[in-house]
């Protein structure tokens, strides 16, 4: 029995069917709502959410200090002005959303605790039949859709990842998480061992100095972080002006995002200067004793990883107090007390919180089949990162590391209503992605190009992530200013479109 027959067959349960179907109701998932209503007026959506409420990764992480690390006039969305300080806390960020939600009538459209477990694709019914399991009855729903539109983020909300390290369970302290923390859990007077040295270690790190009996980063290699002070001057003026929010919203965008393509430019072709910048930084709140070279500064090249901003430089005054601190070592195993490092010596701990990252999952880890056939996406070549070669009416939004995430968001939310009202002026119902005759010896490579990116997470998911090709339109590109111009100027019948 194909999937489509087994959901037939469940002929008790009544069946919803929507033109489109958003999955997630994180930033990408609501700007998708917003952009239907904009483009397409005439579609009838539903946007189905597994958590109690909006937000996606804003609502799901509570750990101590959480915030953003980009800025959230490119984070926020380029159509509502972002007018409070730029890196925002995730009570900041939900907030913003909720309003955008009010505005554009969307609460009328979500499902919350509505998990898609299963897609099953019918060619003969040109449609997505979903298994979906309402959280708060127990039900099993049936729900149809001519289009799915994937916002359901990169990791899986529901646990983050954590090595397995010898001796973890001799430890008798406490291991947590930052992605399942309880905000009310109280760690006054604790000595606490942080391993990691990404955005959300440094994030962690000074949030917890104050309460902690002391916090110490354990990090097994350095990242670069940028600091300042956590406003933008230019908006600061022009608020003074009185001039409207939402020219201040466009100018102070554009400005970012001309200074971040300036600073990505020399990370290139003068990265050494730009790294002694970055150093140089550092070394003015730490002071001339304090040893950078050991703990901050990295081996690779400035933005090979996502650059953390560090408001206000928080961590590093934290530092300077003697509040927190960061040992750069490698784990040798857990101990009673603390962690046992290479070098011989004992962190001693009382908690430890392990900002280890992700667990990467591909499409929320719902099973998807085609015309009864499991889909493995790794034997798929992805279209731009947006869409799959042999998986018909389905896009997905996967935004920029080196950029604010929203600004991808925000392109393919206009490729697929493009893609949707090109479907209808030409009368059919199906889309898939194909590759051309030209493109039959191209190479397929892993989805991301390592020497150009490398995050843990991604790197680890690779065997399970589609192909790319060597072309423009088959990689998943992270350069905006590329692709601010390349989608929207996607020529919808071009061969790589099989319509039918
Ligand atoms: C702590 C942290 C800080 C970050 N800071 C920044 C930043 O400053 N700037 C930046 O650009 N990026 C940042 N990122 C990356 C960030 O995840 C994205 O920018 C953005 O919030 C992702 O939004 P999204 O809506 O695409 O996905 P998510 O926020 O992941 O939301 C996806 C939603 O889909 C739901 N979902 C998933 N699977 C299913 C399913 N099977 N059924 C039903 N619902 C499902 C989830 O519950 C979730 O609510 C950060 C990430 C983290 C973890």
């Amino acid at each position: 029995m194909t999937g489509m027959e087994a959901l037939k067959d469940k002929a008790a349960r009544t069946t919803e069917h929507f033109d489109v179907l958003i999955v997630g109701a994180g930033i990408s998932g609501v700007a998708a709502g917003r952009h239907l209503n904009q483009q397409c007026p005439d579609r009838d959506y539903a946007i189905l959410e597994v958590q109690e409420s909006f937000g996606g990764t804003w609502l799901t992480h509570k750990y101590p200090g959480i915030r953003s690390d980009s800025d959230l006039h490119t984070f926020g969305y380029s159509f509502k002005p972002w007018v409070g300080p730029p890196i925002a806390t995730a009570e900041e960020i939900r907030k913003y959303m909720g309003e955008v939600i009010e505005e554009n009538d969307l609460a009328r459209r979500i499902r919350y605790r509505h998990r898609i477990d299963a897609a099953y694709w019918s060619t003969p019914d040109k449609q997505w039949a979903l298994e979906v399991t309402r959280l708060d009855t127990g039900e099993t729903l049936r729900f149809t859709c001519n289009f799915l539109w994937m916002a359901q983020g990169y990791y899986r909300h529901s646990d983050g990842y954590t090595p397995e390290w010898p001796g973890m369970k001799d430890f008798k302290g406490l291991i947590k998480h930052p992605q399942t923390w309880d905000p009310d859990f109280d760690y006054t007077g604790m000595r606490v061992v942080v391993i990691g040295s990404g955005a959300t270690a440094a994030t962690v790190v000074p949030a917890m100095a104050d309460r902690a009996a002391h916090v110490t980063m354990l990090q097994r290699s350095p990242t670069y972080f940028r600091t300042g002070r956590n406003a933008i001057e230019i908006a600061e003026e022009l608020r003074k002006l009185q001039i409207d929010e939402h020219w201040i919203h466009e100018i102070v965008r554009k400005k970012i995002l001309y200074e971040q393509a300036q600073f990505s430019k020399r990370t290139f072709e003068e990265p050494d200067k730009v790294k002694q910048e970055l150093l140089d930084n550092v070394r003015h709140y730490l002071g001339p004793d304090y040893d950078i070279d050991t703990h901050f500064t990295p081996k690779y090249r400035p933005w090979r990883q996502r650059l953390a901003f560090i408001p206000d430089a928080d961590l590093f005054k934290g530092i300077a107090s003697g509040k927190a601190s960061v040992v750069t070592d490698h784990i040798e195993r857990f101990v009673e007390n603390g962690i046992l490092l290479k070098s011989g010596k004992v962190l001693e701990a009382d908690l430890i919180v392990t900002a280890t990252g992700f667990n990467m999952n591909v499409m929320g880890d719902i099973a998807f089949a085609i015309d009864g056939k499991p889909l493995n996406w790794a034997d798929t070549v992805t279209y731009r990162g947006m869409m799959f070669t042999g998986v018909p009416n389905l896009a997905w939004v996967f935004g920029y590391f080196r950029a604010s995430w929203t600004l991808r968001s925000d392109l393919i939310g206009d490729f697929v209503c493009k893609m949707l009202n090109h479907m209808k002026s030409k009368g059919v119902a199906q889309v898939t992605p194909q590759l051309r005759a030209e493109d039959h010896n191209m190479p397929l490579l892993p989805f991301i190009d390592g020497d150009n990116f490398n995050p843990g997470y991604l790197t680890r998911a690779l065997p399970i992530l589609p192909k790319r090709g060597d072309k423009p339109e088959w990689m998943h590109n992270q350069d905006y200013w590329a692709e601010k111009d390349e989608i929207p100027a996607t020529n919808l019948d071009d061969a790589a479109f099989a319509y039918a």
